[in-house]
C-alpha cells in the first residue's frame, strides 16, 4: 500500500500520478469532444519536475475547452435570423424623423400628462382600447372629444351610452368598444380604486383588452415592459423580414417567436419603430420597397 494514501496526494507520489492519470484520461475525452484545439493543449504530465505546473495548464485548458464547448452548443440552440440587425439599423433610419401618424398620435401622446397619475393610465388604457382596428388620426379625435368632456372613471361611468357612443365614433367596432369601456371602467372603480391593474394578467382579464393591450399599457402606463406589442404592422412586418422562425398566423404567434430572440432591451422599441415603418413604408399593401433600406436584404422585397 503507498505510504502517501493517507495524505493529500501531492504530484510526485501515487496520489499525485492517479491524479494525473485520472486527467489524463478526462484530456482524452475532452479533447475528443472539443477537436483538435484541446488536443494540443491536454498534455498529460510525465516525470520531469514541471508536473504540477502542466497540471494546472492541463486544468485550465480542460476548463477552457469545455468553456468554449458550452458557448457553442447555446448558440447552436439559440436561433436569430440573418441580418436583422441590419435591417433594425436600417429601419432605425428610415424612422429617424419620427414623422409617422403614430409619433403624433399614439397612445403615448393621448393622454393629459398634466392629470393625476392614475387619471394618466385610466387615459392610456382607453386610448388603447379604442385603437384598435383604428388609424391613430381617429383614435387621436374621439380622444379629444373625450378628455373634453371629461376623461376620469367617475365622469365615463356617468356618461349615458348614447353620449359616449357620440363621443368615441367613429373609432372601428364603436359600440362594442362603448360597452366594454363601460364595462371595464365599472370594474376599475369597484376593484381597483378607479386606478388600473399592475399586471398583464389582470389586465387581460378586462372586458376588451388582449395580450398586445395588456403589455402596451404595461410600458407606457406602468414603465414596466412585460412583453411585446405586436399589432398588425408589427406581425406582417415580422413575417416579410422572416423575424419569425415559420411564418405565423397571428399577432399572438408572433409575440412569442420574437419574444423568443429578440434581446429584451429592444421589446419596447420594437413595437414603434415597426408600427411607424409600417404606417409609411413597408404598408399591408403595395409596400414602397424601393424606397426601403431593407430592399436588398430583405426575402419579401418586391423587385420592380
Ligand atoms: S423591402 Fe419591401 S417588404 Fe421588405 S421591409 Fe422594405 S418595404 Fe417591407
Amino acid at each position: 500500500m503507498c505510504a502517501a494514501a493517507s495524505r493529500p496526494p501531492r504530484s510526485g507520489d501515487c496520489g499525485g500520478r492517479m491524479v494525473t492519470r485520472q486527467l489524463g484520461r478526462a484530456a482524452g475525452e475532452a479533447a475528443a469532444a472539443i477537436g483538435s484545439r484541446a488536443q494540443s493543449t491536454a498534455t498529460v504530465p510525465s516525470k520531469s519536475s514541471r508536473k504540477g505546473k502542466k497540471v494546472n495548464v492541463l486544468y485550465d485548458s480542460l476548463e477552457r475547452g469545455i468553456a468554449e464547448k458550452e458557448e457553442t452548443d447555446s448558440k447552436r440552440l439559440k436561433w436569430e435570423p440573418g441580418n436583422w440587425r441590419q435591417q433594425l439599423e436600417n429601419i432605425r433610419e428610415m424612422r429617424r424623423n419620427k414623422d409617422a401618424p403614430v409619433d403624433q398620435m399614439g397612445a403615448e401622446k393621448c393622454f393629459d400628462s398634466s392629470a393625476p397619475p392614475e387619471v394618466m393610465r385610466y387615459q392610456v388604457l382607453l386610448s388603447l382600447m379604442l385603437s384598435s382596428q383604428t388609424k391613430d388620426q381617429v383614435t387621436s379625435a374621439a380622444m379629444l372629444r373625450l378628455r373634453e368632456h371629461g376623461l376620469t372613471v367617475d365622469n365615463v361611468l356617468q356618461t349615458d351610452d348614447v353620449t359616449l357612443g357620440q363621443l368615441i365614433y367613429p373609432v372601428g367596432f364603436w359600440k362594442n368598444k362603448m360597452k366594454y369601456i363601460k364595462q371595464t371602467t365599472a370594474i376599475l372603480k369597484q376593484q381597483y380604486g378607479s386606478d388600473i391593474p399592475s399586471t398583464v394578467k389582470e389586465l387581460v382579464n378586462l372586458p376588451g383588452v388582449g395580450p398586445k393591450m395588456a403589455h402596451l399599457v404595461m410600458d407606457i402606463a406602468w414603465k414596466n415592459v412585460t412583453g411585446i406589442g405586436v399589432d398588425t404592422h408589427v406581425h406582417r412586418i415580422s413575417n416579410r423580414l422572416k423575424w419569425v422562425k415559420k411564418e405565423t398566423k397571428t399577432p399572438e404567434e408572433t409575440r412569442v417567436a420574437l419574444e423568443d430572440w429578440l434581446p429584451r432591451d429592444l421589446w419596447s422599441e420594437i413595437n414603434w419603430l415597426l408600427v411607424g415603418f409600417g404606417q409609411q413604408i413597408c404598408q399591408p399593401v403595395n409596400p414602397r420597397c424601393r424606397e426601403c433600406l431593407n430592399r436588398h436584404i430583405c426575402p419579401a422585397a418586391t423587385r420592380c
